[in-house]
């Protein structure tokens, strides 16, 4: 979890900023209330473009790596898609 805090906080230093009608700056944050979409995780094979499904367990996604690999030797590389629920939240007053 270390890591993902860590990613968040430095995401959130380059976040996006925008200044709403009402005069007050809207900044685009990770999603963290408790009813906020789930954290996903895939992975995709960067040979054949190929994904496995999403799923809430990194790990999960990972043995799909792992079982396509088998199945072909020659795909090495992969890509980890993160997704990640955002909103926008109220921020200082311009
Ligand atoms: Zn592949």
């Amino acid at each position: 979890m270390r890591s993902c805090l860590s990613a968040s906080k430095n995401w959130r230093r380059r976040s996006e900023s925008t200044k709403s009608s009402s005069g007050r700056r809207r900044q685009l944050v990770p999603d963290i209330e408790p009813d906020a979409e789930p954290i996903t995780f895939a992975m995709q094979c960067a040979v054949c473009e190929q994904t496995g499904g999403r799923t809430e367990e990194q790990a999960g996604a990972r043995s799909w790596a792992t079982g396509h690999l088998k199945a072909n030797p020659e795909h090495f590389t992969y890509r980890e898609l993160i997704t990640r629920p955002c909103r926008f939240e109220p921020g200082e007053w311009l």
